[in-house]
């Protein structure tokens, strides 16, 4: 299986490492706990399109965000995902 990384190309997929969702957004500090709970634990689990942080570890080290559609697992496109490659937006 490849991947596709905005910097690199088409690169094999054990060059990649998947931290999860990449929609969720950090809350502030000082935020209730509930808030920063449902930060931490909840996380959504959709049927079909998804947005995935992932790391380019073994090529170029940068953040991306994949869309992934999970009914498929087909992978839709990849982008720069920034600094900490959260700021899905
Ligand atoms: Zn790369």
């Amino acid at each position: 299986m490849r991947l596709p990384c905005p910097h690199c190309g088409s690169r094999p997929a054990d060059e990649f490492t998947c931290y999860g969702a990449a929609d969720p957004v950090r809350p502030a500090a000082g935020a209730p706990a509930q808030v920063w709970h449902d930060y931490v634990h909840i996380r959504p689990n959709p049927y079909g399109l998804h947005n995935e942080l992932w790391q380019h570890v073994h090529g170029c080290r940068r953040w991306l965000v994949m869309t992934r559609d999970t009914r498929t697992h087909a992978v839709l496109g990849a982008r720069d995902g920034g600094s900490r490659g959260g700021g899905a937006a």
